[in-house]
């Protein structure tokens, strides 16, 4: 169905649509709440400079903090969610920036709390929750605040780094690459073995990616990279700002490398990346395996990396939503009954998941809520494998913020990405393995592969590759090297060549670029915790699966952790150490198994 027919967002029957009115029972209700905020924000200003008077201050100042905080993020919540499902609409844009710049109002009457904390002093605090028990439960906070406390420099040099904010905010490097990507970069038409032209754009690129005409593939793949080519210079301009950005970063905050200023924060030490790196290139024959039976599968003389994505099979396997919403509940019963019961009633009565196909809803899927709202999902659920997938996935999310919420304090009630991922892949690992075992003709069997592997080709190969290139690129800047867009090309393109290995065939260039296709890496080292995230899931479930003992409540613990752990503290505890090779190793002993299993279907 394409974008033209598709039916307006007020024709959606209702339980199609997530239930909003559990957030605020109508727009009324919710500016009611946005002036109660407003009103109340001058409370917390009449807190600056005493927080360090009494354990009771702080105690009176943190509780209004809090209340004010959660009132505000339902009330942001209500109105970015309502946004999301109609871009076209006016009056919900407005309430959204609404939402956003209350927010921002939040931020600044609260941003004389840290640095006053860190000026009380550590032991202070710590004398301060012996004699307070109720400011016990902010041990890990504190902790986590004496870290960061580590790193935050003379006043004067926090002033100007403050005032460097205004010019040069963090994501300054991505604006005009956003602009430049979603708004100005035009690309030439795909042409089908007929002559048909289609259209190409970032909306169309992966349907296209996988057409069954190899032509259409072609040609879409390569005017695709050509777009980017074209504006090389452009791009690797801003890169290298955000690359430079990131160096000047850590070390105005004195950390060793920006790879250790990235990972520091949430307390990761950076073997976690190494670790990855290496076990991911010792296992790249996997892959070049993968390729060969893939170009057996197809009948092809030679895999095209254009080819990477070409259907397996024409058989379209349908899944309706009620279905995928009862495999799902069947794949994860080995968490117990409860597990189940929350995540059924979140997909029917309590109406999580927005999955209608409307027009002007936003692209791609998102679980997202806080910590007094349902842990929503957004999604476009298109009743096929590829989507019962997502949901697991999202799911799996929204299960995480789900225990987590009803298990922690506020202060606690939140979770890094770094362990997020782990959740969300733990539920597509369970709920695959499910239905591989279950359901084994040929073609569903081919449907699961095809899906499984498109999802392991992006975030544990392409991923994996990027973070390589990421850290060479970042540490090129470091050593002052120089840096521009050839280099940026060449060196992502041997990364790949490596990656792909004799199995595929490409053109330098088209695979050179792929570094410029992809926003995360304005992020600083943000990718490679996809990879953690499945490696880690998959260690998780192999465990639950294979009826370990205590397996499924240690996972449940995990989930129920929220930040009130460090992120790798919290895995550890249920039973997985990213620090050694181990978890990624079976991640890509899972992936073997589905090569195998291919090759089998293959013969
Ligand atoms: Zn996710």
């Amino acid at each position: 169905m394409s974008q033209t027919t598709l039916p307006l967002r007020k024709e959606i029957p209702v339980e199609e649509t997530w239930k909003l009115e559990s957030i605020f029972a109508n727009v009324e209700e919710w500016e009611a709440a946005l002036h109660e905020v407003e009103t109340r924000l001058p409370e917390l200003e009449r807190y600056q400079g005493i927080l360090g008077d009494s354990p009771q201050t702080l105690l009176d100042y943190t509780d209004n903090a809090e209340e004010i905080t959660r009132l505000a993020m339902k009330v942001m919540v209500y109105s970015a969610l309502g946004q999301s499902t109609d871009m076209g609409d006016p009056d919900a844009a407005a309430r959204a920036g609404q939402g956003r710049a209350l927010m921002a109002k939040l931020g600044a009457a609260r941003a004389f709390e840290e640095p006053e904390l860190m000026v009380i002093s550590f032991e202070k605090l710590r004398q301060w929750m012996k004699e307070e028990p109720r400011l016990a439960i902010y041990n890990q906070y504190f902790d986590n605040l004496k870290r960061k406390a580590e790193h935050v420099r003379s006043a004067d040099v926090e002033e100007v780094l403050a005032m460097a904010m205004e010019p040069m905010p963090p994501m300054q490097p991505f604006m005009p690459y956003s602009s430049l990507v979603n708004a100005d970069l035009k690309f030439k038409p795909a042409t089908s073995r007929d002559g048909t032209q289609m259209e190409v754009g970032q909306s169309s690129i992966d349907s296209l990616k996988s057409h069954p005409d190899r032509e259409v593939r072609r040609t879409a793949f390569e005017n695709y990279a050509d777009a980017y080519l074209d504006f090389k210079n452009t791009i690797a301009g801003v890169q290298i700002m955000a690359f430079q950005r990131d160096v000047f970063n850590a070390r105005s905050r004195r950390y060793a490398t920006s790879l250790e200023a990235s990972m520091n924060p949430s307390n990761i030490p950076i073997e976690v990346f190494h670790n990855l790196i290496e076990v991911f290139r010792r296992n790249l024959p996997t892959w070049h395996k993968y390729w060969r039976v893939r170009r057996k599968a197809l009948k092809l003389e030679k895999l095209h990396v254009y080819d990477i994505k070409a259907p397996l099979t024409d058989t379209k396997v349908e899944v309706p939503f009620e279905q995928a919403v009862n495999w799902i509940c069947e794949g994860m019963r080995p968490l117990g009954e409860e597990y189940v019961a929350v995540l059924k009633d979140g997909c029917t009565v309590n109406r999580w998941v927005d999955r209608a196909r409307n027009k002007g809803k936003r692209q791609g899927a998102f679980s997202w809520g806080s910590y007094d709202t349902q842990p929503f999902i957004m999604m476009s659920y298109a009743d096929d494998v590829f989507s019962l997938s997502t949901l697991a996935h999202e799911l799996g999310h929204s299960m995480h913020s789900y225990y987590t919420r009803s298990s922690q304090p506020f202060v606690y009630g939140n979770y890094s990405l770094f362990v997020a991922e782990v959740a969300s892949n733990f539920n597509q690992a369970m709920v695959r393995d499910y239905l591989f075992q279950t359901h084994t003709e040929p073609a569903f069997q081919m449907a699961l592969i095809e899906e499984a592997m498109s999802n392991y080709h992006r975030y544990f190969f392409i991923m994996p590759t990027l973070a390589r290139w990421e850290l060479e690129m970042h540490e090129r800047v470091e050593q002052g090297a120089p840096l521009n867009a050839k280099i940026l090309t060449d060196r992502c393109a041997e990364l790949f060549s490596e990656a792909y290995g004799e199995e595929v065939e490409y053109e330098q260039d088209c695979i050179g670029i792929t570094w410029a296709q992809f926003s995360h890496m304005y992020m600083n080292y943000y990718v490679y915790q996809y990879a953690t995230g499945i490696s880690g899931a998959h260690a998780l479930a192999d465990r639950v699966l294979s009826g370990e003992a205590g397996a499924a409540d240690k996972y449940l613990d995990f989930i129920k952790a929220g930040s009130s752990k460090y992120p790798l503290e919290a895995l550890k505890m249920a039973g997985v150490d990213l620090t050694n090779p181990e978890p990624v190793e079976k991640a890509f002993g899972v992936l073997a198994d589905i090569v195998d299993r291919l090759e089998g279907l293959v013969g």
